[in-house]
């Protein structure tokens, strides 16, 4: 459905059929909580009822930006939990104390891709493999009723069990250990209060830090039977999954990184589906962030090719709408400025003397995995109860 009106919001007044207009109860948004009336005369005389709803508020979580525009029907729940912290012991990265990267600054700028000896590749093999090892440990307790929170809890004790540091942790501030995208969040979603619902797709993007580097993966689950069922979330989840593997396909020493972008938006594009084009893959190595630059969309300017050593990411992520995004002021948040279902998979790879190894690859055990597509029922709409 194009068109961005959204739809016509009715009055809280108990009594009133009327659309609401912008007036809303000061108590409610203090709670976080989305209550609207008609006018000032409809608000008093709904007040005895109304007030009521204040008190069953009683687990005190609350939408921090009751009064933001958002583009679908996703809503942060805080409070977030306390911030999770890391032993000394385990090696940390130099922005875990303050939030800054120091060391990827200084390589802001300079296109130098690092090739990798040999030592530092078996560095990459192992917190690659540590990395595929956490996000399947997280997979499999990503279930309807669960919060994105507890998956948080998951993915920071099993890395500490590792004896690695969540990368994501305070990394340029982000308060949480893992990175949560529900539906119409692209990516950087931050773990919360919000119980995922049967229905709901998640991309869950796991980082380790380990014997001095960063391994990074993603993939997007199916919460629940009712996803499975619906035909648009599969098509986004099996479109961003088989974009993917269609990008590794042609990773060889010689290709080029702006070659990547054509072969995923062909894809997409055959799928009637969009590529996000504020994101992009990135090399990775003792730094989580560096060259290259790896766009997902076509006809890019990306610098360089790939040569053997050198370790980078491809992450597409696919939009069922439009390519646009926008930020909620959480400052991570990042959603589709249609509110439309987005998905997103990634791997850490290593340019070989004749192709690729997929660093973070699934193991013979990891949850997931591409499931057929569904056929829309063609011509009438079924109408579904309840
Ligand atoms: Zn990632
Ligand atoms: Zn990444």
């Amino acid at each position: 459905m194009a068109g961005d009106a959204p739809a016509a919001r009715k009055c809280s007044g108990s009594d009133c059929t009327n659309d609401a207009g912008q007036l809303q109860c000061p108590n409610c948004q203090k709670l976080g909580k989305e209550s609207f009336f008609c006018s000032q005369d409809c608000f008093k005389r709904n007040w005895a009822e109304h007030k009521k709803a204040h008190k069953l508020q009683t687990t005190g979580q609350y939408n921090p930006f009751p009064a933001y525009p958002y583009t679908g029907s996703l809503r942060p729940v805080y409070p977030l939990s306390e911030r999770r912290t890391v032993p000394a012991s385990i090696k940390h990265p130099d922005y875990a104390k303050d939030g800054t990267p120091y060391s990827e600054q200084k390589f802001v700028g300079r296109h130098k891709i690092a090739v990798l000896n040999a030592k530092e590749i078996e560095g990459m093999r192992k917190v690659c493999r540590l990395a595929r090892e956490v996000l399947d440990v997280a997979a499999r307790v990503a279930k309807p009723g669960v919060t994105t929170d507890y998956i948080d809890e998951v993915v920071h004790k099993a890395c500490l069990e590792r004896n690695s540091y969540p990368s994501p942790l305070n990394y340029c501030r982000f308060p949480k250990s893992v990175c949560t995208s529900v539906n119409e969040v692209i990516c950087h979603g931050i773990p919360d209060q919000r119980v995922l619902q049967d229905g709901d797709i998640l991309n869950i993007d796991v980082t380790l830090y380990h014997g001095g580097f960063h391994g990074d993966l993603n993939e997007t689950y199916y919460i629940g039977d009712k996803s499975l069922a619906d035909p648009d979330s599969v098509r986004i989840v099996e479109t961003a999954r088989e974009c993917l593997d269609k990008a590794i396909e042609i990773v060889k020493p010689g290709t080029l990184f702006r070659e990547y972008g054509n072969v995923i938006e062909k894809h997409a594009k055959s799928q009637k589906c969009s590529v996000i084009k504020t994101y992009c893959g990135h090399g990775i190595n003792q730094l989580f962030h560096c060259a290259p630059n790896v766009p997902h969309y076509a006809k890019n300017k990306a610098v360089g090719e790939a040569k053997p050593g050198m370790t980078f990411t491809i992450e597409p992520m696919i939009s069922l709408g439009t390519h646009k995004d926008k930020t909620w002021p959480d400052d991570w948040t990042s959603v589709t400025a249609d509110g439309t279902r987005t998905a997103q998979f990634e791997h850490t790879l290593l340019v070989t003397e004749d192709g690729v190894e997929v660093l973070t690859a699934r193991l013979p055990d990891s949850p997931g995995g591409p499931v057929a597509r569904i056929e829309p029922t063609n011509g009438q709409e079924v109408a579904v109860s309840g």
